[in-house]
């Protein structure tokens, strides 16, 4: 991946939008304004340039649904080809990397198996998430919107997964062969360790990363038969956030869930799942202890943002810097490897 360069004059004013939504999802600001920026871009996506030079001569950006004042002045400045002052405010305060750890991990990232749109519980739609992808310069991205149980999540039922099938087909047509967007899904583990999707639908997808998100706390004799029981179906890719901690942040803390480590992350190695450093700071999971049963094992990894925004893509980095502390060498993390080689593993 590469460190995401700010933008130079002249930019367009849908560039600089984009920027600025980056640099505020990146930086965990709220989501009430970036929302904002989001309307605006979807809303300025189908007024052509010269027409946004003129409302921004005559005065009536903001007769535009979705342009409030903040993004009326971005475009305004970007229109006349100066850097829109909220962006310079912005780079200054979100544009450093959010760590220098794990350089070189970072710049040998490919991909990511873990990422949301709008589908589910993600703010943005596919294709944004896909040009921010582009934008960090990766080459692939799994889009793994969450599975029908998940209701507060918005769960895609296995219709609506099957018309985003189609979507992810069209956008790859779209692409051509400049970056690859993979089927995938982050499915919920049951309780009784099945996965929470038929099988024929989880068949015609590339990857699938499995998931606790419920009873998060039940007692490790009924947790440790439940993530084996996932991890041991042919159909699991990844598992994610295996703990479920969060460590910080507007939810609040949760302690880690109860389980044999050393018995699942066994078992994650014998059927070739890899365990996912989930990179979001709020979670940071697994743990480091986790991390180093997982390593000495000999467990494939993933490296994943866990997005949910554009910019929280690039959350990677922080898993990049975890990673290297604990001595993971980057040929033991799925997403530094091309597209080719992570489907081979996936189709197993
Ligand atoms: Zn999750
Ligand atoms: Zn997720």
């Amino acid at each position: 991946m590469e460190q995401p360069a700010a933008l130079q004059a002249p930019m367009s004013p849908i560039d600089a939008l984009r920027r600025v939504c980056f640099l505020l999802e990146r930086g965990r600001e709220s989501s009430y304004r970036i929302d904002a920026f989001r309307r605006t871009i979807e809303a300025i996506t189908l007024v052509g340039d010269d027409e946004l030079r003129e409302r921004v001569e005559a005065g009536t950006l903001k007769q535009i649904k979705g342009v409030g004042d903040s993004s009326a002045a971005i475009i305004g400045q970007a229109v006349l080809g100066v850097v829109p002052a909220y962006l310079t405010t912005v780079e200054e305060k979100h544009g450093e990397p959010l760590t220098r750890d794990g350089a070189e991990l970072y710049a040998a990232l490919r991909g990511d198996l873990h990422a949301h749109s709008n589908w589910s519980d993600g703010g943005s739609p596919i294709e944004e998430m896909v040009l921010a992808a582009v934008t960090l310069g990766q080459e692939w991205l799994a889009l793994t919107d969450h599975s029908p149980r998940l209701k507060v999540a918005n769960g895609l039922s296995r219709e609506r997964l099957t018309d985003q099938l189609a979507r992810v087909d069209a956008i790859n047509a779209s692409l051509g062969d400049s970056f690859r967007l993979l089927k995938g899904i982050e499915v919920d583990i049951n309780l009784d360790g099945s996965l929470d999707q038929d099988d024929d639908m989880l068949d015609r997808l590339e990857v699938v990363t499995a998931s606790v998100h419920s009873k998060l706390r039940q007692p490790a004799f009924e947790m440790t038969p439940r993530m084996l029981a996932a991890v041991r179906n042919p159909r699991t890719n990844v598992l994610g956030h295996c703990t479920g901690q969060l460590v910080t942040g507007g939810r609040g803390t949760r302690p880690q869930s109860q389980f044999d480590a050393e018995k699942v992350f066994t078992a994650c190695l014998e059927n070739d799942v890899a365990v996912e450093i989930n990179s979001r700071p709020e979670r940071c999971d697994p743990p480091d202890e986790l991390i180093e049963i997982a390593r000495d094992l000999g467990c494939l990894f993933t490296i994943d943002s866990d997005a949910h925004a554009p910019g929280q893509l690039d959350m990677k980095s922080l898993g990049c810097a975890r990673a290297e502390q604990h001595g993971i060498p980057a040929e033991r993390i799925v997403t530094t490897w091309p597209v080719d080689d992570v489907l081979t593993w996936a189709r197993g």
